[in-house]
């Protein structure tokens, strides 16, 4: 059955502003396109349709910055590490010292003890154990207050409570967007326009090739007033119970990572990153409201239960649900290269690699559309298929790719050429100026053969 529509009759937006490079989405992505593009003399413009900066770090309360580790070198530096020492100031960042970290020592168990809840390990090992990495728990306000400092630092002109609703595209050259906001549509112009949207909105909306996918949605939530120090030593001192509680709230919960609560900066306040809701698309609304429903109701039980059952949970509430609804993949850029799960995972290196998450990297193709020209795409929904995306998503990474595309977009602009031939030698150059690593230079362990084009 089809919908039924009706005919809008066109109408006009005004144009509230025109700078070098709009940005679209205030997330992890988009905060460091901006700053990067605006520190190296562009204007820029930061669009949000929430009223603050952060995406799913703050608004999603996802708050662990992982990925950026391979176990020899932290390999997401720049501006990701430059906020991370930013709430490490403010006493709302916690990472383990070097002392505690790789390589695997006869007090690997001790180490676990100390940091297992803290969620800062390295997952992507099979062995437990898992060895702890550099990572990072924040808090999310932390992670907000963090990235105003750094947009307003660099004069990134910033636009909250403007929801993105179409590109202004002619011939083929994106020419900027339209917003919708209480004072009616407004048109954005800019030379550039770097999509950190997440969910691929405005080089959809412009015409670009994409491929729809989905992935489990999650309704976070943060409790008070848990004694972690009692939970923890019930779950080393008596493994057997509880393997069998844990059991229990796990089927409650219907879905969760094998640590469905970790610690946060906050004392007494715990991070859930469950459930997993994977049936729910994160771009249809009818979707989108029955998971925020249904995480609601799985997560009152589970704190029914651990009430109950659990040590140190006997005085636990509900802080808030994260006001963002957890949606990690909805549409993924068919851009000019598509990163696979075996580059991710096998450690392809690409000569026009610009950036790198854990021990993979990431070429500057990945971020260019086909069909759209002085478009960049940064962020969750980068260029890839499905199932890398799943393997390369995290917040750094993330990060990475914004810092690198908000660099691509001066280069191009101040070489009068189109972004899409942007020096991709010039960004890693100037990656590497920011102490970033743009992954020019393989690791050891990288895998040189040049993917098929
Ligand atoms: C439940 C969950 C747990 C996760 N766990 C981890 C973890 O432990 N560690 C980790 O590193 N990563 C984790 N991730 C992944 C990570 O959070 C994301 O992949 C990352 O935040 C992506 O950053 P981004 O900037 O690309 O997108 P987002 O964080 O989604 O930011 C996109 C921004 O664009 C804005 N936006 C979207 N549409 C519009 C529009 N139309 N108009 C205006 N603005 C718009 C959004 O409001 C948002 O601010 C998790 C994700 C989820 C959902």
């Amino acid at each position: 059955m089809t919908t039924p529509t009706i005919h809008e009759a066109s109408r006009e937006a005004k144009i509230v502003d025109k700078t070098d490079v709009v940005v679209v989405g205030g997330g992890p992505a988009g905060i460091a396109a901006a700053v990067s593009a605006a520190r190296n003399g562009a204007s820029v413009t930061l669009l949000e349709r929430y009223p603050y900066l952060g995406g799913l770090a703050s608004g999603g309360m996802v708050l662990i910055l992982d990925d950026m580790h391979n176990n020899t070198e932290i390999t997401v530096k720049g501006i990701c590490l430059e906020m991370i020492e930013q709430m490490r100031s403010w006493g709302l960042c916690v990472v383990p010292p070097m002392q505690d970290r790789m390589p695997i020592t006869r007090e690997t168990d001790q180490m676990w003890r100390k940091w297992a809840r803290w969620g800062l390990f390295d997952f992507h090992t099979n062995s437990m154990p898992h060895p702890i990495c550099f990572a990072a728990a924040f808090d999310p306000d932390a992670f907000k207050r963090s990235s105003y400092a750094l947009t307003a630092g660099a004069n990134v002109k910033l636009r909250l409570h403007s929801w993105f609703s179409s590109s202004i595209v002619e011939d083929g050259v994106i020419k900027g967007v339209i917003c919708e906001t209480k004072e009616g549509r407004q048109a954005i112009l800019g030379d550039v326009v770097i999509d950190t949207s997440g969910d691929l909105d405005v080089a959809a909306s412009a015409g670009a090739r994409f491929e729809e996918s989905s992935f489990i949605l999650t309704t976070v939530s943060r409790w008070g007033g848990v004694d972690t120090d009692a939970a923890e030593e019930f779950q080393f001192s008596e493994p057997e119970k509880f393997a069998e509680l844990d059991h229990q709230a796990k089927r409650i919960i219907g879905g969760c990572w094998n640590f469905w609560w970790l610690k946060t900066p906050l004392p007494g306040i715990i991070w859930l990153n469950c459930p997993h809701m994977p049936k729910y698309s994160g771009i249809r609304v009818a979707d989108l409201t029955a998971a925020e429903l249904d995480g609601r109701e799985r997560m009152q039980r589970l704190m029914e239960f651990a009430r109950a059952n659990l040590p140190g949970f006997e005085k636990a509430y509900v802080v808030d649900f994260a006001p963002q609804t957890g949606v990690r993949q909805t549409r993924q850029l068919v851009g000019e290269y598509v990163v696979t799960k075996d580059d991710v995972m096998n450690r392809r290196h690409f000569t026009d690699s610009v950036c790198r998450g854990r021990d993979y990297y990431t070429p500057y193709r990945a971020m260019v559309p086909r069909d759209v020209d002085q478009l960049l795409v940064a962020g969750r929904h980068y260029s890839a298929t499905p199932q890398a995306q799943k393997s390369s998503r995290e917040i750094p990474p993330c990060m990475a790719m914004g810092e690198a595309a908000g660099i691509a977009a001066t280069v191009a602009l101040n070489a009068g050429v189109p972004v899409r031939d942007a020096d991709v030698a010039a960004i890693q150059k100037q990656m590497r100026a920011q102490g970033a690593d743009p992954g020019d230079v393989p690791s050891a362990n990288a895998n040189m053969l040049e993917a098929a084009e």
